[in-house]
């Protein structure tokens, strides 16, 4: 049985006639940029996650980076990030001309690790950016109180987690502002790139909306240095389509999830991730440590299962940041997640046959190692 890590066509055939029809709606309509579908989508998505406002943009990055844009965090400002996240998050600050920060993660949880935070915190602070990794709501009751203590914005990635919450609350609605993506592969994912900005802030909603049209209010009269990364109306049409299936889809999801922790709980070699109370993840990626991480993919790949590393190089660590001088010498928390994490298959469309295929086959991992330990 062979098992890939992701199979983004699902997506389409699960959904192709409706999918069909708003694409010929669009195409038929004679309007291609921002307008209707778009609005409807930004109303619709919203709604969603409880926000007042919802402004779609080009992809997730431009979402965290308007936001910064429209907070005028910038040059000299210092962002608070965590160590261990795709490099997008970082990438935001940087094009806003700000600094990134880095802060160590929980383990268990893969989150921001709260109590590592105010030890960050300087003069030049002027935001936390947590993200919820892998669809695991971040600690938000305290990284907010953090935030309120030092007067500084929060500001979610949430380009993981559509439709996570938080004590009952959802992403995007958690902080001052939301930074989503609808990259196909994430949980609500477009056909092409796709990104939103969700706030309650109507400051920030009307400066983040010139921003994304070329600094632009009123057409060729330009009130700033915008950007041109607006939200394709196509894109805008497929993804109210998923939206409706969206908490089905993410409930699938947390079937597997649960599966898988079930199914391995008794495990000692493979690490398992922690949900924290108050948490309710839409596990976007289902990962595991294990200190023979490289050992255990090859061993799933060599039964034709697809797994992926999230991330094998901390940004600190990437050559894209190797200009710039960090606080700690090292982070090293973030660096061990780098080489013992792995990410199982998990989509609304793995079936159950396939999942608990997985599970065997990390059992039949676990007892093997073991039982070599305990030889040797
Ligand atoms: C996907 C992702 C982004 C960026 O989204 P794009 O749409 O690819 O620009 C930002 N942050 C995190 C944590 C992501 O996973």
């Amino acid at each position: 049985m062979k098992i890939p890590f992701l199979d983004l066509k699902a997506n389409y055939l699960e959904l192709r006639d409706e999918l069909d029809a708003a694409s010929q709606r669009v195409l038929e309509s004679g309007w291609y940029i921002l307008g209707e579908e778009v609005e409807a989508f930004e109303q619709e998505f919203a709604d969603y996650c409880g926000a007042k406002h919802c402004i779609g943009v080009a992809n997730g990055l431009d979402a965290l980076h308007l936001i910064l844009r429209g907070y005028e965090i910038g040059k000299g400002d210092e962002v608070i990030v965590p160590a261990n996240t795709y490099i997008a998050t970082w990438l935001a600050v940087s094009y806003a001309g700000a600094t990134p920060v880095p802060v160590e993660p929980n383990p268990q949880t893969y989150n921001l690790a709260p109590e590592n935070i105010e030890a960050a915190i300087t003069p030049l602070t002027k935001a936390i950016m947590p993200v919820h990794l892998y669809g695991q709501p971040a600690e938000m009751d305290v990284i907010n109180e953090i935030a309120r203590k030092h007067n500084l914005r929060v500001i979610e990635d949430a380009a993981q987690a559509q439709g996570a919450r938080y004590k009952g609350k959802r992403t995007g609605n958690l902080g001052d502002a939301g930074g989503f993506s609808f990259y196909p592969g994430k949980n609500l994912g477009a056909f092409g790139d796709a990104g939103a900005i969700t706030t309650n802030d109507d400051a920030l909603a009307d400066a983040v909306k010139v921003l994304r049209n070329y600094g632009s209010r009123v057409k060729y009269y330009n009130e700033v240095k915008g950007y041109n990364s607006r939200l394709d109306p196509l894109q805008a049409a497929f993804l109210r389509v998923k939206l409706k299936y969206l908490d089905e889809w993410n409930s699938r999801r947390v079937f597997i999830a649960q599966s898988y922790l079930k199914a391995l709980s008794d495990a000692t070699e493979i690490k398992l991730p922690r949900v924290p109370d108050g948490a309710e993840p839409v596990w976007h990626l289902f990962v595991v440590r294990s200190s023979r991480r490289d050992e255990l993919q090859g061993f799933l790949n060599e039964s034709e299962i697809g797994t992926l590393v999230h991330y094998p190089v901390p940004p600190h660590l990437s050559e894209a940041y190797s200009d710039e001088v960090f606080r700690q010498e090292s982070y090293p928390v973030t660096e061990e997640s780098a080489a013992t994490v792995l990410s199982l298959p998990i989509s609304p469309h793995l079936t159950i046959e396939q999942q608990n295929r997985v599970a065997e086959l990390m059992l039949k991992f676990e007892k093997d190692k073991i039982s070599k330990k305990q030889t040797t």
